[in-house]
């Protein structure tokens, strides 16, 4: 009698959205803005005031009336940034001004220093201008009020500068996820190792801790255990002390030493065990009473890698309170023939180039579960469906992206 999985097969879809399900935001904290970056905002922000506050010269030059057809100008005073002008501007005058200054009352346009000729305090101005020219109304940038970002947002440099600019000195964010990566199998070994014949450096351990750390993860804690239940339960439990999350590689297909799975049902509650996905179909999918993640990831370097991607990724992104969870999707067109796996859909590894005002896809070679190098270097995933043939080239195809384009 051929063994058979006691956990029946979901779709990625239902896999997608059992796990989303039970990850929700954590916990809130204040931090200064100098350590907000790849943060994620916990609270909507609003402008303080209007930006800028009273109209800002946005060159260098001479403020004037536009509509004054005096030939001449009379030079009243100048004024830099940070300093309010005492002069009015009537006809037949004109405030110098620095870029940022203050435009003074009367004026409503700046001729750049390029235009005008001042001569004995009397600047000629060599261009015509129109009311408003080089001049940045109150309330262009921002206006008092508005809300500037929303709770969800990650933190880039854009992001931060905005929350200085609205006085934001320390901002509400959400605690980071903490992870635990434990690798299992009597064949691995440290990658300062020589692997005695028939093992492997171990791979995924380090290739997961990146993973989560890329995604905006911390990694407290991560260990190889070999496989022995005791030991591997002793371990599950040491990581999910201090994780968020405890990610496992390796032990949740049908061998007679993959013993993760019955662990995680010990611990956990398993919400599936098995999915229609390439590579990686034991994925196995648990949380515990705390409401803690666990995900068997299997052990082969890719699978556990893909899955990550697709599975593990947009869960470390909602707890961290990201809005927005999932990679973007483009079509692209195939360089080159592809036979997906004909009964599960399958991810393949490829490079996505700009040819030509379209997308272009080529694989990264042999899509061996077992082959690194067909993730090395790879800036998409293919999602192919189920095929019996081969895909021609030509033919358009669902990408997810994994870095910006
Ligand atoms: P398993 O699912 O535990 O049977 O693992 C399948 C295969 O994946 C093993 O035979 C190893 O070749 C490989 N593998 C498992 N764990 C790792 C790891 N941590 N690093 C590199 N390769 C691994
Ligand atoms: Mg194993």
């Amino acid at each position: 009698m051929p063994r058979v999985s006691a956990y029946p097969m979901v779709s990625v879809a239902e896999a997608l959205t059992t796990v989303l399900a039970h990850a929700s935001a954590l916990a809130t904290e204040t931090v200064p803005l100098v350590e907000a970056r790849g943060r994620v905002l916990a609270e909507a922000v609003h402008a303080d005031s209007d930006l800028p506050g009273l109209p800002r010269s946005s060159v260098d030059g001479y403020a004037v009336i536009a509509a004054d057809r005096a030939a001449a100008r009379q030079v009243l005073e100048e004024v830099t940034a940070g300093r309010l002008a005492h002069a009015q501007v009537r006809p037949g005058t004109a405030v110098r001004i620095m870029t940022g200054g203050t435009v003074p009352e009367g004026a409503d346009a700046v001729a750049m220093v390029e235009d005008v000729e001042e001569v004995a305090g009397q600047a000629v101005v060599q261009k015509e201008l129109r009311s408003g020219e080089n001049v940045h109304a109150p309330g262009m940038d921002l206006s008092r009020g508005q809300c500037v970002l929303s709770a969800g947002t990650l933190l880039g440099p854009p992001e931060v500068g905005l929350l200085a600019t609205v006085g934001k000195a320390q901002v509400r964010v959400h605690r980071r996820p903490r992870v635990a990566v434990l690798a299992t199998g009597d064949e691995l070994v440290e990658p300062d190792q020589t692997p005695p014949p028939g093992s492997v450096r171990d791979s995924n351990r380090f290739a997961l801790i990146a993973a989560a750390n890329d995604a905006g993860a911390d990694v407290p804690w991560h260990a190889h255990e070999l496989d022995d239940e005791a030991e591997l339960e002793a371990r599950m439990r040491e990581g999910l002390a201090v994780a968020d999350v405890l990610l496992t590689s390796g032990g949740v297909s049908m061998g007679t030493r993959d013993l993760i799975k019955p662990l995680m049902d010990r611990l956990a509650e398993i919400h599936f065990g098995r999915v229609s996905f390439k590579p990686g179909k034991p994925l196995t999918f648990a949380t515990t009473a705390q409401g803690k993640l666990v995900f068997g990831l299997p052990g082969f370097p890719v699978s556990s890698l893909v899955t990550f991607e697709v599975f593990v990724r947009p869960a470390l992104l909602r707890l961290a309170g990201r809005a927005d969870v999932f990679r973007q999707r483009v079509d692209v067109e195939l360089a080159h023939d592809i036979r997906p796996d004909p009964v599960r859909p399958e991810y393949q590894r490829a490079v996505v180039t700009w040819e030509d005002g379209h997308y272009r896809a080529r694989t990264t070679g042999l899509q061996a579960s077992s082959r690194l190098l067909s993730i090395v270097g790879a800036n998409a995933l293919l999602e192919l469906s189920p095929t019996p043939g081969p895909v021609a080239a030509g033919s358009i195809v669902k990408a997810l992206l994994l870095t910006n384009l």
